[in-house]
């Protein structure tokens, strides 16, 4: 069981060298502690200096100097934890800074656990569980979109609109049970008709919000991906093209990406995650045979297919055999038309079996287009990444479904006319589903879950 009330102190900047490494200190004591090991220039002891202002000094274990560097007083409640918190930056060398730690370590603090700045922050009402959790995707962050969905903004856009909601079903709450406990009087100052209007307003908000977890997860999660054709079509030299680099083997000799290769790569504001596959096709070799049994099963797996042709030469009977194979797929399938920069043969059978198609030269082309195709596919428009309220994560979708589920049996009480209180019951459900989401009133277990998938340091 960790003790909160502790003051703690981790490394928040990634272990290695570099120019400046950055320990944080934060807890009751975290101003005491930073006294003994924090020895001002100017003579004043560090935490009467003003707070917010970069202090120059020593560091120090007892006596002896160990470096210098600058720190950092935030009082509370004005830090990230809402706790006193000391910065202290120092020189960036892996001993250096693990030596700094030990000293802070020794002058009275425990060694922070993963991600317990960001759980004391929360802990202490600075952050809601959702802008923790979007801090969390900031760190994991590859695409740009995930940036903009985990960015200051967007945080507390979701922060405020959960929040919102849950007011407003506490008011229509507090009014109904009033007209319960006094029925005689006229406590309530909202009638049946306007309770039921502003319920049915919150109604629409939470569908609305549910719906933007499409945009949400595609952008949080990204996209499992396959490329897959016949040997020889430019598969290889799609897959290089998407990653930037040479990170699959191009030749001219047919079946030479004989396993899948996989890497994470931004395709716009998206990320896919990208398995190049050895071609579908009949094979003697072995190890060939093999990755194709593999390639068969990434398709069965993916939610994106790139089924690539070269547009330069006729169609084979693979070609015939890979559009075949694909018809059951549940997967999104986007046909390119590859080697377009070359005179092309008649591309019919396929532009026949896919929805979307798209021409490329892998050799000399841009990935724009694909990007933009693939964004249409697979986010709503209607949703601005950056500037809506989004919901990005599993957790965050059952507790609004969930909720929204025991506000509509609410509206179909009052809508019934049954007695008031049952109303209640439901609404008092729909707002706790809100606090397990907004983290009101959320399990030990699942801030555990949460907060284990940070950093130390974070
Ligand atoms: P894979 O077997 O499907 O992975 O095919 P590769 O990516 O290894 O490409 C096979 C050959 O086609 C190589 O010589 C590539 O340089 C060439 N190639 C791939 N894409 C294009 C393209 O868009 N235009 C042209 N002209 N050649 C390409």
């Amino acid at each position: 069981m960790i003790d909160f009330s502790a003051t703690v102190a981790a490394i928040a900047t990634p272990p290695g060298k570099g120019g400046v490494a950055l320990i944080r200190v934060t807890g009751p004591e975290a101003f005491a502690v930073a006294d003994k090991c924090f020895r001002p220039s100017r003579g004043t002891p560090l935490s009467l200096c003003p707070p917010r202002t970069a202090v120059r000094g020593d560091i120090v274990d007892g006596e002896e100097v160990v470096d210098d560097g600058l720190a950092l007083l935030f009082p509370a409640p004005h830090s990230y934890t809402g706790e006193d918190t000391v910065e202290i930056t120092c020189h960036g060398g892996l001993l250096v800074t693990r030596t700094v730690l030990e000293v802070i370590l020794s002058a009275g603090a425990r060694l922070a656990s993963a991600g317990e700045f960001t759980r004391r922050a929360y802990m202490n009402g600075t952050l809601s569980l959702t802008e923790a959790e979007g801090i969390g995707s900031l760190l994991e962050a590859t695409s740009r979109g995930q940036l903009r969905l985990s960015a200051r903004e967007s945080r507390s856009r979701l922060s405020q609109a959960l929040s919102a909601l849950h007011e407003e079903l506490v008011l229509v709450m507090a009014s109904l049970y009033a007209t319960i406990d006094y029925p005689e009087e006229d406590l309530a100052q909202l009638s049946r008709e306007d309770l039921t209007q502003r319920l049915t307003e919150a109604q629409h908000t939470m569908r609305a919000l549910l719906a933007t977890y499409k945009t949400g997860r595609t952008i949080a999660e990204g996209i499992p991906t396959v490329i897959c054709g016949r040997p020889n079509v430019g598969k290889s030299s799609l897959y290089n093209l998407l990653c930037c680099e040479d990170a699959a083997i191009v030749t001219d000799v047919a079946g030479t990406t004989r396993d899948v290769l996989e890497r994470t790569v931004a395709l716009g504001d998206l990320t896919l995650h990208l398995s190049d596959t050895a071609g579908i096709h009949e094979t003697e070799d072995l190890v060939e045979r093999i990755g194709v049994e593999r390639s068969c099963a990434k398709i069965e797996e993916s939610q994106l297919v790139f089924a690539v042709f070269d547009a330069s030469e006729s169609l084979t009977d693979e070609d015939l055999r890979l559009i075949d194979a694909l018809r059951g797929t549940s997967a999104t399938v986007v046909a390119i038309l590859n080697k377009w920069d070359l005179p092309h043969a008649d591309m019919q059978a396929v532009e026949d079996a896919f929805s979307h198609v798209l021409t490329l030269s892998a050799k000399t082309g841009d990935t724009a287009p694909l990007a933009l195709l693939v964004r249409d596919l697979f986010t709503d428009g209607a949703v601005q990444v950056g500037q809506d309220a989004i919901l990005s994560n599993a957790r965050q979708y059952a507790s609004l479904a969930t909720a929204l589920e025991q506000l509509t049996y609410a509206l179909e009480a009052l809508a019934a006319g049954v007695p008031a209180d049952v109303a209640c019951g439901d609404l008092e459900a729909a707002i706790g589903s809100l606090s397990m989401l907004d983290g009101r009133e959320v399990s030990q277990e699942v801030v555990d879950r949460i907060f284990s998938h940070f950093c130390v340091g974070k």
